[in-house]
């Protein structure tokens, strides 16, 4: 039974056509640049791979072009006819203190979405947008809602609780939710299997673009770096991560308006704003060896608030079975891992240098050490896809 996961970012649509199950990937792609100048869609089948300029303002645009594809690409195209998709599973970043686990999408579920955009205005109205295009164009499908925030419904209030004034928590939900749920969770489940252990003790390293670290006890999120929203924590491409708080007003008094501080905690901060010259890990490691001091200290920083959160959530999650990578640095770059682990032998945390260079899915510690360090690749839209199979099978 095809079924499609749709991804709607900030400026682009990524999608996977699965058939009889999570491991029968029938076709991929993404739209970059929905509303731009130039949207380019890619899409991969087979054996075929396509890449064309397309005429895509909007989601639904981009939904009705992903659809034709899927039908029209191919020789032969994955499916005959877009009927024959009979689920739609949905990335959704935001499900509040609502939705601790995936939903069949029905009117009131959309509303529920929708008023929880106040905490994330830059993605689930994209999410949204998606949701009732593919409502729309494939309305025999069943939509299903699976939430990025979702794996961390189990924190412990002490976990997700600021230390504010209580009304702030009840009047303006002010609490930790954590992101990248979607890909924490797969890790999770993906780390039980292969560490044969069903309830393992894990932390999790998701470090990308956007970075986080989750802390997971007996196979259940019980902390994350992420928190209200996805700008806690780690250092990121653009984003600062962890910052005191009084800096805010520090830089308003000096009379930066909010719109700047804002920018510059979310876009020109993190890895571009320290090296000044690029977001992207790779760039800025490559500058770091040819001699460039400020990319050196981005580097530098970016391992060090990894492993203050690796200390922080090896402690929770004592005695701790496995440390998990992953993500676009996590899986490709052994020196990172190597610079983050080095040094943590006594904790039981020993790497195997050629297993850390190696490929793939494999574990990279070395037979002596007493905790199992693995790179996982992740793969959020497998386990969106197995969620909406579920449901659809045995819906609640
Ligand atoms: P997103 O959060 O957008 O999904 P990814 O998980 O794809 O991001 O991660 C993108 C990051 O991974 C970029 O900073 C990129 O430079 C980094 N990256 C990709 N390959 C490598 C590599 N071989 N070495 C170091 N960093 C890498």
């Amino acid at each position: 039974m095809p079924v499609l996961v749709i991804n709607c970012g900030s400026s682009s649509i990524k999608y996977k056509l699965y058939g009889l199950g999570p491991e029968d990937l029938l076709a991929a792609g993404i739209i970059e640049g929905v509303g731009g100048e130039r949207p380019r869609h890619l899409h991969a089948t087979g054996d075929r791979e396509f890449d064309t300029e397309v005429e895509v303002g909007d989601y639904r645009q981009g939904v009705a072009a992903i659809v034709n594809s899927l039908a029209d690409w191919g020789s032969p195209p994955p499916i005959g006819d877009p009927a024959e998709i009979v689920a739609v599973g949905h990335r959704v970043v935001h499900g509040g203190d609502r939705f601790s686990e995936s939903v069949v999408i029905d009117r009131s579920v959309i509303e529920e979405v929708e008023s929880l955009g106040t905490l994330a205005p830059l993605h689930n109205p994209a999410n949204l947008a998606g949701i009732r295009a593919a409502r729309e164009l494939l309305p025999e499908a069943v939509g299903v809602a699976v939430f990025d925030t979702a794996f961390f419904s189990t924190l412990p209030p002490h976990a997700y609780r600021y230390a504010i004034p209580e009304h702030w928590w009840r009047d303006f939900g002010v609490r930790r939710y954590g992101f990248h749920g979607i890909s924490h969770r797969y890790l999770a489940e993906r780390a039980a299997r292969l560490l044969e252990n069903s309830r393992p003790n894990l932390v999790t390293l998701h470090l990308g673009a956007g970075a986080s670290a989750c802390a997971i006890r007996d196979g259940k999120a019980v902390d994350t770096s992420m928190g209200m929203t996805p700008l806690e924590g780690l250092v990121m491409g653009t984003r600062s991560g962890d910052i005191d708080p009084a800096v805010v007003f520090h830089l308003m008094e000096a009379g930066l308006p909010a719109s700047e501080i804002r920018r510059g905690l979310q876009r020109e901060g993190g890895l571009l704003g320290l090296s000044g010259t690029s977001s992207d890990f790779r760039r800025v490691a490559d500058r770091a060896r040819a001699g460039d001091r400020a990319a050196a200290l981005a580097v530098e920083t970016f391992v060090h608030r990894v492993r203050r959160y690796l200390g922080a959530f090896l402690i929770q999650v004592a005695p701790c079975d496995g440390v998990i990578f992953s993500g676009g640095i996590g899986e490709n770059s052994h020196e990172v891992r190597h610079l983050i682990l080095s040094g943590l032998e006594t904790l039981g945390l020993v790497v195997d240098p050629a297993r850390n260079r190696g490929e793939g899915e494999r574990r990279i510690s070395a037979d002596t050490g007493s905790v199992d360090i693995w790179v996982i690749p992740t793969d959020e839209e497998s386990l969106i896809a197995r969620d909406t199979a579920r449901l659809v099978s045995h819906p609640r």
